[in-house]
Parts: C-alpha cells; structure tokens; sequence
C-alpha cells in the first residue's frame, strides 16, 4: 500500500516510527476511564495565587504584545542573577539567555540549531520520549545507551567506547525522568574528560526538574562548570518549578557562539514566547523562597506516597528527584508493562507511564513510573486502590 507523508507513516515520513506520545495516550486512558491519573506529570494542586494576580496585572498593564524574539530582559536579568546565585556562573543575559516556549521546545531548538545530517548524539535510556524523533527529524543518528538496571547509573566505559568522529552531542537529564536518578561529581568528571578529548562534542542538559532534588542531594547543574558550560546547551522550565506546566514556558542558557545559533532557529519557529507571563515571572522571581523550598515540598510528596504504597505488592526503585517514582510489578504479574498499564486504569483506576516507553527497543523490566506532585488525598485514594492488588 502506498502511503503519502500525511497518513502517519511510509517512506515520505520524516518520523515513520513515532507515534503519540504516551503521556498524551495514556492521559486520554485516564479520562476515558476516569481513573485517577499518576501518568503523565503535572502537580493537580494550586498554583500561587500571586503569580496568577500578576499575570492578570500585567495583562490589564497592556502587556499584550509581542515580547523580545531572546525575552523580556527584565527576566533574563532575573534568570541571570539565579544563575549566579545558585551555582555561581557568570552568564550574559544579552547574548546567553533566550526564553522559550517550554524545557521541551529548548531542548528541541538546541539540537535543531547543531545537528548536520548524518551526526551521531549519544542518548541514555530510559530517554524522556521526545529526543530520540527530535534527532531523528534533523536527519542524525540516535546512539542508545542504556542505563544500568535498577540503580539507573550510566555507564561510562560503554560512553567512551561508542563515541566516534560522528558523535556531536550527548543529552544528559538530571535529575532524571522517567527514574528519578540524579547525577554525581563522578559523573560530571565523566562529562569533562569527554569534551577535553573531543572537541567536536556538545553537550544538551535537561535540567528542568532542578529544584525538585531529594535527601539533600547536590544539582549537579552545567552551569556550575565553565569548561563544560562553554560546550552545552541548559533548558530549564519555569512550569516544574512554579506549579504551571500549562503555561509552557522555559528558557535556555549557553555560550555566547552556541546561543547565537540557537536564536536562529527560534526566531523563525515561534519567534517569541507568551509576554504577559514574563513581565509576571519577572516580579515574582524575587521572591526566591518559591523555589527554594520546592525540594523539601517534593520530597515530602515522594515520602508520603512510598509510606502508602508499602502495603501493596509494588516494590520501589529509588527516586531521588523530579515528580517521578518507578515501581516493579514483577510480584505481581508477568504481563508487559504496556499491557499492565492499561489493565491499572481499567480495573483498578490508577493510571501510570510503562517505562518500556522510553526504550526504543521497548524494553520491559516490569517497571512503571508513578507522578507522585499530587494532593495528598489524590495519593491516597490511588493508594486504597492498588492495594487491592
Ligand atoms: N514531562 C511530562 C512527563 O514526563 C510530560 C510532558 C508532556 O506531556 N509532553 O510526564
């Protein structure tokens, strides 16, 4: 049968393979079967009211119209002075900060604005779905690592052996989604030994869940490092970090000559983000306890979701970060984990994310991922169900 690139598939496909994202597919489960949905994450509790007045404000203000294609400069001065702050870089908000629609959209545009058809970026899986198409899409080749089972570490020694002349970038993701696994200071000795012996190599860093760090964990963010700093691309989100992944806003911070390609490929994509929520974020920013104390408010979250789940056949792999905690079934049933996902939100009301759906092999350790950024009662009563198990 002969296929047109608009069916979805065939040769005229740029993403043959890709399909919906299983965050959209399983919250559409959710809904269709009203299950209470731990899938795809978002917090379900309130936002801070004062950001929300703020944004009215700067909306009735007239802020209305187009911002600067790079941001608002009043917030790029803002993220500038965090920068500093928290892990003592020197960033140039002029020329190394650009605003974006989403963690997602800068990780997108980062590796748009390098990647030359035929590259190579090394990828570890478990990989957050969307950097394998967003590589494929620029015509470069996904190199896959997989991380080790369960402790989800990265295996160095298998880095070094498949980096070749081709390799232009390494996506690293702390802490981590799916698994909630964070970086070490061996880890980033790693990464420098890396770009020290290979000076084609860049590297893009998802850092948007930085703040939601566990058991006084250090973020081991590249802006605490000029030598790899100069050599990345950071994408952060506002939206993990102030309760509001609807609002899709994040930024991205690199090198002057990096960020400069970057804005390339931004300026003719969406220009420019939202404006009003900048002016907002821009005032509120001040107000640094908002961020502060997310990881202890996470981390409660976290504990309080583990304690209820100790009385069901779940056992847990280790989170020490982002809005995520995996579980094995394997106690509990031989099905693949797709399958068992579905059967949750059918039979018991519970919806999950299999994490066969962040290997492209599909691979199935009977392991799903569970957002715990929810009410305390939500948690409960997914809880009271899966205890029935
Ligand atoms: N980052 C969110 C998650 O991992 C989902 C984002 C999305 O749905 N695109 O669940």
């Amino acid at each position: 049968m002969q296929y047109s690139p608009f069916d979805g598939g065939g040769s005229g496909s740029k993403l043959p393979d890709t399909r919906t994202t299983i965050f959209t597919v399983m919250s559409q489960l959710a809904i269709e079967h009203k299950a209470i949905n731990l899938g795809q994450g978002f917090p379900d509790y309130a936002m801070s009211q004062e950001l929300i007045a703020l944004v009215n404000q700067a909306m009735i203000q007239g802020h209305n119209q187009y911002a600067h294609t790079y941001g608002l400069r009043l917030l790029r001065d803002q993220l500038a002075a965090k920068a500093k702050k928290l892990y003592g870089a020197n960033i140039n908000p002029e020329t190394q900060i650009t605003l974006t629609p989403g963690g997602t959209y800068a990780v997108y545009t980062a590796l748009t604005s390098m990647l030359q058809a035929g590259d190579e970026v090394i990828v570890f899986e478990p990989a957050y779905d969307s950097y394998i198409p967003n590589i494929i899409v620029n015509f470069a080749k996904p190199v896959l690592i997989q991380m080790t089972f369960p402790g989800y570490s990265i295996p160095w020694d298998e880095v070094h052996r498949k980096i070749t002349s081709r390799t232009k970038a390494i996506i690293i993701n702390s802490p981590h989604n799916p698994t909630g696994a964070v970086l070490k200071d061996d880890d980033i000795e790693q990464l420098k030994l890396i770009v020290r012996n290979n000076k084609n190599i860049f590297i893009v860093s998802d850092e948007v869940y930085e703040h939601l760090i566990f058991d006084g964990m250090l973020h081991q963010s590249i802006l605490r490092y000029p030598e790899l700093l100069e050599r990345s691309f950071v994408c952060f989100s506002f939206g993990k970090t102030y309760n509001c992944t609807g609002w899709k806003i994040g930024y991205c911070i690199a090198s002057p000559g990096l960020m400069k390609e970057f804005r390339k490929v931004h300026q003719y994509n969406c220009f420019s983000t939202t404006s009003f929520v900048q002016f907002a974020f821009a005032e509120f920013m001040d107000n640094e306890d908002a961020y502060l104390s997310l990881g202890k408010f996470m981390q409660s979250k976290r504990d309080f979701f583990q304690k209820l789940m100790q009385g069901t056949k779940f056992n847990p792999i280790p989170s020490y970060g982002s809005y995520f905690q995996c579980y094995s079934y394997k106690n509990i049933s031989v099905e693949n984990d797709m399958d068992f996902a579905i059967r949750l939100t059918k039979e018991y009301g519970v919806t999950t994310v299999p994490v066969s759906s962040f290997y492209q092999s599909k691979k199935d350790d009977k392991v799903l991922r569970f957002c715990f950024a929810k009410k305390e009662e939500t948690l409960k009563n997914a809880a009271e169900r899966l205890l029935k198990i």
